[in-house]
């Protein structure tokens, strides 16, 4: 079980440190695998603060070059350097606001993997895409667009569930995750609106491997409770 917190554009260097400071004295659940994700200026503090504890720090996307005229773009190699441990790519965030499409998702992900980051992967449908029932076919070409990896996880996140309150359902979740894991057979969480209230019963969905957690991530508390609810013991 994987709970993974994405921080978004949240937390610079200063709050990170005091957050991380907490997150490691809590005891953590032997059988859930933690990770924070904060904005690139705030990593070499968590790397810092969490080194020597089983907390994993990841940073929130990755280019696939290793250097170059790429302006406002960070590196594999950049975030090794650092002590980070792995990366998101692919969040929707990054695909509806930034133009991210599945060829650049897929070329992040190979590099970070190849690199030696672990790489979560975001994929997800819109509300249109999913009234429009195209669910389905909008995961498959996303998921067709990454390569299988050891080192890779999936986060399927409705893009309509993130940030708004609104969870797909256990069963929705559970039969989006049939559907990723039959195109790529690899860890899977899944993300959006999971909050302490919740993550249970999401986490007890049979093909669901942990949680990608945004908003409820940037409380230490309410992380915590997410973390504990991934628990089997
Ligand atoms: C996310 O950012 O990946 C996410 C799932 O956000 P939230 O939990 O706030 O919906």
């Amino acid at each position: 079980m994987l709970v993974a917190g994405n921080w978004k554009m949240f937390k610079g260097p200063g709050e990170t440190l005091a957050f991380c400071r907490a997150l490691r004295a809590v005891p953590r659940p032997a059988d859930v695998d933690v990770v924070v994700c904060p904005p690139y200026v705030s990593l070499a503090e968590a790397v810092q603060v969490l080194a020597g504890t089983e907390v994993g720090v990841f940073a929130q996307n990755c280019h696939w070059a290793d250097d170059g005229a790429f302006t406002g773009e960070v590196s594999a190699s950049m975030l090794l350097e650092l002590g980070v441990y792995g990366t998101i790519v692919g969040h929707s965030e990054r695909r509806q606001l930034f133009g991210e499409t599945d060829e650049a998702v897929g070329r992040r992900a190979r590099a970070a993997l190849d690199a030696g980051l672990d790489v979560i992967a975001c994929v997800g449908e819109t509300e249109a895409e999913r009234d429009a029932g195209e669910t389905e076919a909008v995961l498959r070409r996303q998921v067709s667009a990454l390569e299988h990896d050891d080192n890779l996880v999936i986060a399927y996140e409705p893009v309509w569930a993130i940030g708004t309150g609104r969870t797909a359902t256990p069963e929705m979740a559970q039969e989006a995750h049939e559907i990723v894991k039959s195109v790529l057979d690899v860890p899977l969480l899944y993300g959006g609106s999971v909050k302490p209230e919740n993550a249970r019963e999401l986490l007890a969905q049979p093909a669901v491997d942990g949680a990608l957690v945004g908003g409820a991530s940037l409380d230490l508390p309410s992380f915590e409770a997410i973390c504990r609810a991934g628990s089997r013991s």
